[in-house]
C-alpha cells in the first residue's frame, strides 16, 4: 500500500511540475496575474469586508487599538488568492496524519523513551527540564487520568534539492502537539477564497478542498468532554494574557457551546494558580466549576511561565483528573529533539511497522543531533562548513526561534560542547517559490512566496481504547520567499488555502 501511494505521489507531482512550466495548462494560476491595479483594489475591498463580516479577524497590536476594552478588530493577514499546491503531496500529508496521531501517543506512553530523550536536554534546557519534572512527579504519584486528547498539527514544505529540477516532494518541517493554532481561521480563509472565486468567476472552484477544522477541533474537545462523563463540568481554555489571535480560539468555544452544549471558560496560567483547586479524587475545580477538559493555547514556551505560580498551575492541572490537551508527555514528545531522534536509522521501527516507517521517512529532511556523540561532532563540523545548507533549532515553539546561515556559525562559537545538545540541526528545505499577493493590515504585498501545509490530527485514547484517531482539516500558511521563519502570529506569514493541482 505504501509503495502504491508513493508511485501515485510521484506521478501526480510530475503533472504538477508540468502544469507550473506550461502556463496554458493552468489558467487559474495565471488568470489573476493580468488583473489591473483597479481590479486588485476592488478585490481587496471585497476580501477585507468579507473577512471582517465572517470573523476572519485578529486584535490589532496595542498601539493600533483605537477603542477601550479592545473594541476594534482587524482582518487576519491572508493571501488574496489560494496558492497552487500539488494534490498528491496534500493527500499524502492527510493520509499520514492518523499514523502520526498514533505514533505521538505511543511515544508519550513510553517512559523509557522519554527518559532517553530528556537525558541530555535536562542539563542544557531549563524549560524542558521543568516540564519533565512535572511529568516524573505525576508518574510517581500515579496519574488521576489515563485519557489524553491530542489536537496536533504536522507541517510540511515542498522541497527541490539545490541545483536540481526534479519533482518537489513534501518534507516535514515539524509536528506540533500543543497549542496548534489557526485551525479556525484557516477554515474561514478557505471560505473567503471560495467567495472571491464565485464573485470573480475564476476557474478552479472545485479544486479548493473542503476544510472543516472548526467542526473537527471542537468535536475532539467535545468527545473528550463526553468521555470524561460529568454533566455539569465545563471546559477550560488556557490562554496568554495579551493574546491577539483570540478569534481563532473563540470560534472553537462558540462551536462547543452551539453544536455540543458545552460551556467553556478562558483562563491564564496565573488565574489558574489563583483560582484552581483539587478535590479529594483530584477533580479539578476552577471558580468552583468542575473542569472536564483543559485545552492549552498557552504554556508552550518559557515566556508563559514568568514565575513559579504558572509552573504550580501547570503541575496542579497535570495532577488533576481533567483530560489534558495536551498532557505534559504529549508536549515533551513534540520536542524537535524527538523529531531528530525519529529520523535516526531504525528509530521509527521501535514504534511502527516497517512499511509505515518507510512511508513516514519519505517526508523526512536530514536531521542531525548536535550532542557530544561522534555523530553530533560530525554534524557540528558540517554546519560550520556549510551553514547555508541548514537550520539550527532549539526546543522551542511559536516561531522566531530558529538560527540560519552565518548566525549558525556565530551562535555555535558561543556554545560549549554540552550546550550544543540543546539544539538540533536540519537540512534546509528548498521550496520553489510562486507568485501571490498577501494582504496585511489592508496593504497588498505582491511577490514570490512559499507555502507551508499543516494537517491537523485528532486523537483521544486512554492507552487501551482509542476513541478517536482522525485527520481534522488543514492550514496553508504563505510567506515571502526571503522570510526564513513562517509563523502567522509571529508576523512572518499570512493564512492561505490550497488550490489543488
Ligand atoms: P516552530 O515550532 O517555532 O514553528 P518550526 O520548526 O516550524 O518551529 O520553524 C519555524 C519556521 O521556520 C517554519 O514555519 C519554516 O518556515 C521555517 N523552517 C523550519 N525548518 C525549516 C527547514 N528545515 N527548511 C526551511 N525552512 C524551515
Ligand atoms: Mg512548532
Ligand atoms: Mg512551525
Amino acid at each position: 500500500k505504501g509503495m502504491a501511494v508513493l508511485s501515485r505521489l510521484e506521478s501526480a507531482m510530475d503533472s504538477w511540475i508540468s502544469a507550473q512550466e506550461c502556463e496554458s495548462s493552468s489558467t487559474t494560476m495565471t488568470e489573476w496575474a493580468s488583473f489591473s491595479k483597479a481590479q486588485l483594489d476592488a478585490l481587496r475591498l471585497l476580501a477585507i469586508d468579507w473577512a471582517l463580516a465572517h470573523g476572519l479577524v485578529v486584535r490589532p497590536t496595542a498601539d493600533k487599538q483605537p477603542f477601550s476594552h479592545n473594541a476594534s478588530v482587524t482582518h487576519a493577514p491572508f493571501a488574496l488568492f489560494p496558492s497552487p499546491f500539488p494534490k498528491a503531496a496534500f493527500d499524502l500529508a492527510v493520509q499520514l496524519q492518523p499514523v502520526y496521531n498514533e505514533l505521538i501517543h505511543t511515544m508519550s506512553q513510553d517512559a523509557g523513551f522519554l527518559a532517553e530523550i530528556m537525558e541530555s536536554l535536562t542539563l542544557v534546557d531549563d524549560f524542558m527540564s521543568s516540564l519533565y519534572s512535572i511529568y516524573k512527579q505525576v508518574q510517581e504519584e500515579g496519574p488521576a487520568q489515563t485519557i489524553s486528547l491530542g489536537l496536533h498539527r504536522c507541517d510540511y514544505l515542498l522541497h527541490v534539492p539545490l541545483g536540481s529540477t526534479s519533482t518537489p516532494i513534501p518534507q516535514q518541517v515539524e509536528f506540533n502537539t500543543i497549542a496548534s493554532s489557526f485551525g479556525a481561521l484557516s477554515s474561514i480563509t478557505g471560505d473567503l477564497h471560495r467567495y472571491l472565486f464565485k464573485m470573480e468567476g475564476l476557474e478552479g472552484f472545485d479544486r479548493l478542498p473542503k476544510n472543516e477544522t472548526i467542526k473537527a477541533l471542537a468535536g475532539g474537545i467535545a468527545q473528550a468532554h463526553q468521555v470524561y462523563g460529568s454533566k455539569n463540568a465545563i471546559v477550560t481554555v488556557i490562554v496568554q494574557p495579551n493574546e491577539r489571535n483570540v478569534f481563532d480560539q473563540r470560534w472553537l468555544e462558540y462551536t462547543l457551546l452551539e453544536s455540543h452544549g458545552i460551556r467553556s471558560v478562558r483562563k491564564t496560567l496565573l488565574e489558574v494558580s489563583q483560582r484552581a483547586t483539587l478535590g479529594n479524587d483530584r477533580t479539578l475545580f476552577i471558580d468552583n466549576h468542575e473542569i472536564s477538559v483543559i485545552y492549552f493555547r498557552a504554556g508552550y514556551g518559557p515566556g508563559d511561565y514568568p514565575s513559579s505560580k504558572e509552573w504550580n498551575a501547570r503541575l496542579l492541572m497535570e495532577q488533576s483528573k481533567a483530560i489534558k490537551c495536551p498532557t505534559v508527555a504529549y508536549q515533551l514528545v513534540g520536542a524537535k529533539k524527538v523529531q531528530q531522534v525519529l529520523a535516526m536509522p531504525g528509530a521509527l521501527e521501535r514504534f511502527v511497522d516497517p512499511k509505515t516507517a518507510e512511508l513516514c521517512r519519505t517526508t523526512f529532511a536530514g536531521l542531525y543531533s548536535l550532542d557530544t556523540t561522534p555523530e553530533g561532532q560530525a554534524a557540528y563540523k558540517m554546519a560550520l562548513e556549510n551553514p547555508d545548507g541548514f537550520v539550527m533549532k532549539p526546543q522551542r515553539e511559536g516561531g522566531g526561534n530558529n538560527v540560519y546561515g552565518q548566525d549558525i556559525v556565530s551562535i555555535l562559537s558561543t556554545l560549549s560542547e554540552r550546550e550544543r545538545s540543546a539544539y538540533i540541526l536540519m537540512d534546509l528545505i528548498r521550496t520553489p517559490p510562486q507568485r501571490n499577493i498577501m494582504v496585511r493590515e489592508g496593504e497588498l504585498i505582491e511577490g514570490e512566496v512559499i507555502s507551508e501545509l499543516g494537517v491537523y490530527g485528532i486523537y483521544l485514547s486512554d492507552g487501551k481504547t482509542v476513541y478517536a484517531n482522525k485527520t481534522g482539516g488543514h492550514l496553508l500558511r504563505t510567506k515571502a520567499q526571503e522570510s526564513k521563519e513562517g509563523g502567522v502570529a509571529a508576523g512572518f506569514a499570512v493564512i492561505d488555502s490550497p488550490l489543488l493541482l
